[in-house]
């Protein structure tokens, strides 16, 4: 059945969206928008928006009525589906904060499985992050996972949550000697308290609980910005908000050797940097083979510097900072599902990556010049929180996000947990940025070598 996600009139155009394109219709042509409402009756869960009067009513009772148009009455909301009514193979923040409890119970004691929190009380809100750590405390090779810092990508805390059952061996993903040779510390459910709500039907929330973006709000190419508001503000100060906080001391006082920041809204792997179309200051070449190699195993999507390879530039970002304040020599962020109609294009982009990559020193330059973006966030063109909820609706929010499907959802988690086994395993003997800045030659070399 075909799903309306969007009908109404705004100012002087109607418009009805059904997935993608949408379709616009002017003044001229509102009996055409009603006659194609017409057709969509037999449809369900619709509604039209009247951003004016900032009301829905149900798509029904609208079409074929157009004198209903200027005079809307209001509707009660309908009920939202909570997260376990949408997709119930999903996990809600309480039932993960169960199983990393079960874990610490039931992950084998070589493991050396510890879960910890960190809480604070700012802003008249507690916040209480969980992290994990895990494996050979000796271990040189040092990994941190950074899951869920927007509340909608309930994947990306999925997605750690599995890779932690795999290392206690409590799935079919054989790890390997993994643990001998790497020490992990993993946040799995960032922003908790926003997800908490996100879980109760708000699909479409990002930000945490004060409105702020928190991988926009660490202190690296942070700038004031007038957005509050809209999705992507950075708060009134570069690390304002507790939870940014609290992930910047756990870094410090890690001191990992490799980062990697999850998310979801396309399929991709980035590298730094995220606020320019720049091409990573050290490391470059190592960093993108790895990416180069795990993408074509794993994702068959878009990799490479986020700032040339995304169509907009990210201030702010924690891959950025941890990147240049900590001399980490590989920082990512994985982008684990986006909407599958993007697949092929996501594919096709893959392979034109591949390509410019296959130029080695090259690809940075053509990258640099060419593909980067130059498109700041800019205040002028950001949109208002609420709008994507408007927009495109919650279950168009899921959709856009997260897997719907089971059968995606299982076989995603077995694939990133399989990727990230394979960087940590790959990584083990990787040279630390102290060695790097002994050996200044060796990423050319190793770019030599590697074709
Ligand atoms: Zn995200």
């Amino acid at each position: 059945m075909k799903s309306v996600i969007f009908a109404g009139v705004l100012g002087n155009v109607a418009a009805i969206q059904i997935r993608n394109p949408i379709k616009l219709f002017s003044p001229a042509k509102f009996d055409d928008f009603f006659s194609f409402g017409a057709k969509l009756q037999e449809v369900s869960s619709h509604e039209i928006h009247d951003e004016d009067k900032d009301m829905s009513i149900p798509f029904a009772n609208f079409v074929g009525d157009r004198n209903n148009a200027t005079n809307l009455q209001e509707q009660p909301e309908e009920p939202r589906p909570t997260l376990k009514e949408y997709a119930p193979f999903y996990h809600t923040s309480d039932e993960i904060r169960v199983h990393l409890d079960d874990l610490a119970k039931s992950c084998p004691s070589a493991a050396n499985f510890e879960l910890h929190a960190k809480t604070s009380s700012d802003q008249g809100r507690k916040t209480d992050i969980q992290y994990v750590t895990i494996g050979n405390k000796d271990a040189n090779h040092r990994v941190f996972m950074l899951a869920g810092e927007h509340a909608r990508e309930f994947i990306a805390a999925e997605s750690a949550l599995h890779f932690l059952k795999s290392l206690c061996g409590q799935t079919d993903v054989n790890m390997n000697s993994l643990l001998d040779d790497v020490l992990f510390q993993v946040v799995v459910n960032a922003n908790e308290q926003s997800r908490r709500k996100a879980e109760e039907g708000h699909f479409c929330l990002r930000v945490n609980p004060s409105g702020v973006d928190l991988n926009r709000n660490w202190d690296t190419h942070w700038r004031q910005s007038k957005a509050k508001g809209t999705e992507t503000w950075g708060g009134p100060e570069a690390f304002s908000e507790p939870e940014t906080r609290i992930f910047r001391d756990l870094v410090l006082d890690f001191k990992p050797t490799a980062f990697v920041s999850i998310h979801s809204g396309t399929k991709a792997m980035f590298s730094p940097y995220a606020y320019a179309p720049k091409l990573p200051d050290f490391n470059a070449v190592n960093m993108s083979h790895v990416l180069r190699d795990l993408d074509t195993k794993y994702c068959e999507c878009p990799f490479g510097p986020a700032g040339s390879e995304l169509p907009y530039l990210s201030r702010g970002t924690c891959m950025d900072w941890v990147y240049e304040n900590l001399e980490i020599p590989y920082a990512f962020v994985f982008e684990l599902w986006g909407p599958p109609e993007d697949f092929p294009r996501l594919k096709n982009r893959f392979q034109q990556d591949l390509k410019i990559h296959h130029d080695k020193f090259e690809f940075h330059r053509v990258l640099e010049n060419e593909v980067g973006s130059h498109f700041e966030e800019e205040d002028g063109k950001k949109a208002p929180i609420a709008n994507l909820a408007e927009k495109v609706g919650m279950s168009e929010c899921f959709h856009i996000f997260n897997p719907e499907k089971e059968d995606d959802f299982v076989k995603l988690n077995k694939q990133w947990t399989s990727l990230y086994r394979d960087l940590s395993e790959r990584l083990v003997d990787a040279p630390t940025v102290a060695e790097l800045n002994q050996h200044p030659r060796h990423v050319s070399d190793d770019a030599a070598a590697d074709e």
